[in-house]
């Protein structure tokens, strides 16, 4: 038998996530095999007979693995209590309830990776894998090569840290209207992290994309589009 703890179970059954579970749980919805459990540290075999409310919950068997080109101002959560554009409500049409892998700020487009396979997003996750992801930033201004070599060099961020880019390009300056556009990849992924670095290099960011995560690209999907992972793409990975 596999043991595991209860509100783990649930959330790989696909039901409602672990913390969800857990309130739940505290709420005295939760049966197994028809004892209401309450204790969050409680363990069982994952093939239990589990019920929310008296309703049995059945593991979800198909696995979804999204590639999302998340819009700007859509935040990277299942709901928002102010009631604003959250990712999943791009995903209503599938069953089952996929949810994201990381994080994008509210205000940055691009790659985002949905799924509702706990074990892939956990992976893809960890702080120990650190993905490669690229983003490119439209900013104001003429952008320098001391400022772009800066990036690469290292900077400054939260005060302590050092960081510096895996890559970082001038891709383009608009005269007339006065913008740069700079290529940026990095290996970290620290709150705000590419909006601290620009910052610090004192580059004025006006919007921020993600482009690429290690093998995978945005390529020509559109924004508020996503598009399954082909198998080929998710063994990569992992
Ligand atoms: N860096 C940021 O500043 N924001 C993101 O959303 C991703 C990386």
């Amino acid at each position: 038998a596999q043991i595991e703890r209860l509100q783990k179970i649930i959330a790989n059954r696909g039901a409602v996530s672990r913390r969800a579970a857990e309130k739940l749980m505290l709420e005295g919805k939760v049966s197994v095999d028809g004892q209401i459990i309450t204790e969050l540290g409680y363990k069982c075999d994952i093939n239990s007979l589990i019920e929310i409310s008296g309703k049995e919950i059945i593991p979800e068997t198909q696995k979804y693995y999204f590639l999302f080109n998340k819009p700007r101002l859509v935040l990277t959560t299942m709901k928002d209590p102010k009631g604003r554009e959250t990712v999943s409500d791009f995903f209503k049409d599938i069953s089952a309830r996929v949810y994201p892998v990381g994080r994008l700020d509210y205000d940055v487009s691009g790659l985002l990776l949905m799924t509702n396979d706990g074990d892939f997003a956990n992976f893809v996750m960890h702080p120990r894998y650190e993905f490669i992801k690229t983003y490119q930033a439209l900013c104001r201004g003429n952008v320098t090569k001391k400022q772009v070599s800066q990036l690469m060099k290292g900077v400054l961020i939260d005060d302590d840290y050092q960081t510096k880019a895996i890559d970082a390009k001038l891709l383009n300056y608009n005269k007339e209207k006065n913008i740069s556009i700079v290529e940026l990849t990095i290996a970290e992924g620290r709150k705000h992290h590419v909006k601290k670095m620009l910052a610090a290099a004192e580059i004025d960011l006006a919007k921020l994309q993600r482009i690429k995560i290690e093998f995978l690209e945005i390529g020509d999907l559109q924004v508020g589009e996503y598009r399954s992972l082909t198998p080929h793409e998710i063994k990569q990975f992992y």
